[in-house]
C-alpha cells in the first residue's frame, strides 16, 4: 500500500498527468499558469528580452512543440516566425480571438509572413492589462476542452487571478493618475494599449511603419516636431536600436525610458513598467 501511495504521488506520475502548452511569449506563459495552475507545465517559444517579432525556433524546442496538447499565440502578424512551424496536432488558440483590437483602420501593407508591421491591427494588445480577461477566457475554454475535469478548478484559479490583477490595476492608475495626458514619443507602436489604459497620448512613432527604421528624412521631421513642443519621454523597448534611441533623446529633447514590453510575470511586467515611466515622467515634469 505504502508502494502505491508513493507510485502515485511520485513527480514523474504528477509530471505525465500535466498537460504541456507552449506559447510564443512568456506573457502568454504567465497567463496560462494563471489559470492552470499544476494542471500545466508550459514552455515559452520567445523570452522576455528577445525581439517577439524574430525569435528562431531551436530544435529542442521544436521537439516540444511537437509533444505539446496546446499551443497559445498572440495571433495576428505578431509572429511571422510561427509559418516555419510544421503542422501541429496541438489545439492552437489565438489569444487575439475576443480582444478589442487598436488600430485595426490604419492602412497597411499586409506581407503576413514576411513581416511584422500590425497589417490587421497593433498586436500588443496584452498591454492593457484589461485584455487580460479574454485572453484568459480563451485559454480557460481551451484548458477546460482538454481536461474536462479541471473546469472548476480553472475557473476558480482564474477568478483569483483577475481579482489580483483588477485590484494592482486600481494601484497602477492611481500612481499614473497625476499624468494622465502626458505626451509621449515611442520608438515602435508596442504601447498603444498600455496608453489608451493609462491615459498616456503617444504623438509619434519612430518607426512610422512598425517594424521598418526611419529613413533619415523621416528621422529629421520627428526631431523638428519633438524640438520645442511639450513631448518630454521617449518610450524604447529593450530590443531598440541605441543609436536610433540616443540620435531623438538628444536632438529632440526627450528623456528615454526603456519599458519592458515582455515579462515571466504578468502582474510584475505591470508594476516594473509603471514604476519606470512615472519617475521618467515625474523628472520630465
Ligand atoms: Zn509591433
Amino acid at each position: 500500500m505504502l508502494a502505491a501511495l508513493v507510485a502515485a504521488t511520485s513527480p514523474s506520475a504528477q509530471a505525465q498527468q500535466r498537460l504541456l502548452v507552449i506559447t510564443t511569449s512568456p506573457d502568454l506563459k504567465s497567463l496560462v499558469e494563471a489559470v492552470g495552475g499544476d494542471r500545466v507545465e508550459v514552455e515559452s517559444l520567445g523570452q522576455p528580452e528577445q525581439n517577439p517579432h524574430s525569435v528562431e525556433i531551436k530544435p529542442g524546442q521544436l521537439v516540444r512543440v511537437k509533444q505539446a496538447a496546446m499551443l497559445v499565440r498572440i495571433g495576428l502578424d505578431h509572429e511571422p516566425w510561427l509559418a516555419r512551424l510544421p503542422a501541429l496536432t496541438a489545439t492552437v488558440v489565438d489569444a487575439s480571438r475576443d480582444v478589442p483590437l487598436l488600430q485595426t483602420e490604419t492602412p497597411r501593407l499586409r506581407t503576413a509572413r514576411k513581416a511584422h508591421t500590425h497589417a490587421y491591427g497593433n498586436t500588443h494588445y496584452w498591454l492593457d492589462p484589461k485584455n487580460a480577461w479574454p485572453i484568459t477566457a480563451s485559454i480557460l475554454a481551451a484548458l477546460a476542452d482538454l481536461s474536462p475535469a479541471d473546469r472548476a478548478a480553472f475557473e476558480a484559479r482564474r477568478e483569483a487571478f483577475l481579482s489580483r490583477l483588477e485590484e494592482r490595476l486600481a494601484a497602477w492608475e492611481g500612481v499614473l493618475a497625476p499624468y494622465r495626458g502626458a505626451r509621449v514619443v515611442v520608438v515602435h507602436d508596442s504601447w498603444s494599449y498600455f496608453a489608451e489604459r493609462f491615459g498616456l497620448r503617444i504623438v509619434a512613432a519612430a518607426e512610422p511603419n512598425p517594424g521598418v527604421p526611419p529613413s533619415p528624412g523621416e528621422l529629421a521631421a520627428l526631431l523638428d516636431r519633438l524640438r520645442g513642443s511639450d513631448v518630454r519621454v521617449l518610450i524604447s523597448d529593450p530590443h531598440s536600436d541605441p543609436s536610433l534611441v540616443r540620435q531623438i533623446a538628444d536632438k529632440g529633447g526627450v528623456r528615454p525610458v526603456t519599458l519592458l514590453p515582455s515579462g515571466r510575470d504578468y502582474i510584475g511586467l505591470f508594476e516594473e513598467n509603471v514604476q519606470r515611466l512615472s519617475q521618467a515622467l515625474k523628472s520630465g515634469q
